[in-house]
């Protein structure tokens, strides 16, 4: 496979220099000062003003970047992606706003789309993630009858173009069914991308004939493949429809050894309040992360029901107090699931305050802390010793820059400012100093 050096406009490969970051505020308003040494974060301080620009070091340099105007925030993290159908929303448009009008026309699309067609439109969906702080997204890549390997072989091509700025996780998201005969071929499909690269199983079991023994077979597809599972799960307001219940008895009563994730999880939200905290605690106890989609289910969900039009999203409140890991994602980027969408995480913030009715500070770690944890990630915080990968983000605290969503954003990998070119921001400017 070649790859397109040059496409994601260089590579971090962690500085030798140390990164100052001054003139930013914390989450909380506050004046703070960062560090960077090695990629980590080796020092924090709270409620000073910036000090002199020019710092001695053992011979190094220090790169200081003025950040004033900007909070300073952990890297953002996406645990839900499609970048295999991202920006495609305006050539295969859903006819019915509807999630079966999104499979139609995402059928369509990868019917007729080709792996180097996916691949620029992947890279394109990289991007935008980086450029918004976000350092590591886990996208589920279609696999099946309709598109073969196609997307596999696109995304492919364009984590490659990323590699050392974007990480990413791919879910060999394989079309239903792979139980019994008919299961065979997709079977296959699924055991090749994994060979190709995938490091997770995905699927669909709520949509197919037999969700249980769907549910059965695409555990055991991840067992034998050593690899976790990130489902989609009961993307639907049908009550009666409640998978996620096998999937955790399933994973208890297999011992299954890797990290679980049910993503959607939308009928969960319309049980009644005792099944809500009866279900959250079976998840809590097996073990089950699951990822909320405000965007998506918002878009597509309830588009039958005009009056009192049910919001979509899955019971956050009960999962949170049973103890649940909880994430939230974007989903889609401008696609016949959701004809919005910015990649950016702080999307689906907003939506979970005015939606999901959590503070801010709750809906921002579901899609930084939250996420990373659900991805299986070092949490990043501003503290001594944590990864040096953040965001600046304009605002005078998290309400704020939540609030906007600013684009104009510095990014930082492993201590060295990845995004945007030193020259281009028109807020931050970052001096390097030769020492003496
Ligand atoms: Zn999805």
């Amino acid at each position: 496979m070649t790859s397109d050096k040059g496409a994601a406009g260089g590579r971090a490969g962690g500085s030798a220099a140390a990164l100052r970051l001054v003139g930013a505020v914390d989450a909380a308003g506050v004046p703070v000062e960062v560090r960077c040494d090695n990629g980590r974060i080796t020092s924090v301080r709270r409620g000073a003003p910036a000090g002199p620009v020019v710092e001695r070091t053992a011979g190094g340099q220090v790169t200081t970047v003025e950040l004033s105007g900007m909070t300073l925030l952990p890297a953002l993290a996406e645990p839900h992606a499609h970048i295999d159908k991202a920006y495609t929303a305006d050539r295969y448009v859903n006819a019915t706003g509807d999630l079966d009008g999104a499979i139609a026309a995402s059928h369509r699309c990868f019917a007729e789309r080709t792996a180097a067609d996916i691949a620029a439109d992947a890279r394109r969906a990289l991007g935008a993630y980086l450029a918004k702080g976000c350092l590591s997204v886990r996208t589920h890549v279609a696999i099946g009858p309709v598109m073969g390997l196609r997307s596999m072989e696109g995304v492919r091509s364009a984590v490659a173009d990323y590699a050392g700025l974007v990480d990413v996780q791919v879910v060999a998201h394989v079309a239903p069914p792979v139980h019994g005969r008919a299961g065979r071929a997709n079977l296959a499909l699924l055991r090749e991308a994994i060979a190709m690269g995938a490091t997770q199983v995905g699927g669909t079991p709520y949509r197919d004939d037999d969700p249980v023994a769907e549910t059965a077979a695409l555990v055991e597809a991840a067992a034998a493949a050593e690899v976790p599972l990130d489902l989609h799960t009961d993307e639907t307001l049908d009550p009666g429809c409640l998978t996620v219940v096998e999937l955790a008895r399933v994973v208890q009563a297999r011992r299954f050894p890797f990290a679980v994730t049910a993503s959607h999880c939308v009928s969960l939200g319309v049980q009644d309040e005792a099944d809500q905290r009866r279900v959250a605690g079976l998840l809590a106890e097996a073990g089950v992360a699951v990822v909320s989609l405000p965007q998506t289910n918002l878009y597509l969900q309830g588009r039958g029901t005009p009056r009192a039009t049910p919001r979509g999203l899955t019971a956050l409140g009960a999962l949170r107090a049973a103890g649940c890991r909880v994430a939230a994602g974007g989903d889609n980027v401008q696609d016949p699931f959701n004809p919005m969408g910015r990649a950016d995480p702080l999307e689906a913030a907003s939506l979970l305050v005015t939606a999901g009715h959590l503070d801010t500070a709750a809906a921002f770690a579901l899609v930084s802390e939250g996420a990373r944890e659900v991805m299986g990630l070092e949490p990043v915080a501003l503290v001594e010793g944590s990864p040096a990968d953040l965001v600046a983000v304009p605002g005078a605290g998290l309400r704020e820059v939540v609030a906007e969503g600013d684009a104009r954003r510095v990014v930082v990998r492993r201590g060295e400012v990845v995004r945007p070119s030193r020259a281009a921001h028109p807020t931050a400017r970052a001096r390097e100093v030769a020492h003496v």
